[in-house]
């Protein structure tokens, strides 16, 4: 799961903090800021990419115009979470993209699966599974009777992309094939995949993280080869 940076409430010309009408005016401001992908399943979608309330606003009124509440959504990731009940209570059982490093907590797998990463502490990975289930990151086509549901299938084949990818990269490694594969991995997004298959080649860590917007660079060490790091004021 990418983890991102919104950045600050908006603000009008004359400094006033932007309050949005309808939920739905936000989401422009956060396609700009973050690129049009799902913030939980990574999909780039250019249609019917919704406005999802991290807290739902069905049982927080006040919270479904407010910025720090909103994130971008896919129809499927949108579905599963329903109006489960996170509030200011249980906010912290789970992992969110815009306030930890929640692809240092995840490990992503060729065939399709994504499970807390083994070497965070345990109490994390419980949080990482916690936020996996919410979204419902690990339905099977199998084991989902909505035919809609491709996120499972979608990671598969972006894997082989990025893998065939790196295979031309190394035949020919040159700035351009850098920009194309670069090129590529934004048109089909799954940020998280990307980084995971090119985890030994720093250049085109620093490439990716500089190309799907709103991706946070305090998430990644940029003198140990971008390595994942502590949020600072994350969970992990
Ligand atoms: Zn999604």
């Amino acid at each position: 799961m990418r983890p991102v940076n919104k950045g600050n409430c908006l603000i009008d010309q004359n400094g006033h903090q932007i309050i949005f009408s309808h939920y739905s005016d936000a989401k422009g401001y956060l396609i700009q800021r973050l690129g049009h992908y799902c913030s939980y399943c990574e999909r780039s979608i250019r249609a019917s990419l919704a406005v999802e309330h991290i807290q739902p606003q069905s049982r927080q009124q006040d919270l479904g115009k407010t910025w720090s509440n909103l994130l971008l959504a896919c129809v499927n990731c949108n579905s599963t979470k329903k109006d489960t009940d996170v509030n200011s209570t249980n906010i912290g059982d789970y992992l969110w993209p815009d306030t930890d490093n929640t692809y240092r907590a995840m490990t992503y797998y060729p065939n399709g699966p994504i499970h807390p990463n083994p070497r965070m502490p345990g109490h994390l990975q419980q949080k990482a599974q916690n936020s996996i289930n919410l979204f419902g990151l690990n339905k099977t086509p199998a084991n989902n009777s909505k035919a809609t549901d491709e996120r499972w299938i979608g990671r598969i084949d972006v894997w082989g992309i990025a893998e065939e990818s790196k295979a031309d990269l190394k035949d020919n490694d040159t700035p351009q094939m850098r920009r194309q594969i670069v090129k590529t991995a934004q048109a089909n997004g799954h940020f998280s995949i990307w980084m995971t298959v090119f985890h030994d080649d720093p250049d085109m860590l620093s490439r990716l993280i500089d190309a799907f917007p709103g991706t946070c660079r305090n998430c990644f060490d940029p003198s140990n080869g971008y390595m994942p790091v502590k949020r600072p004021g994350g969970q992990c």
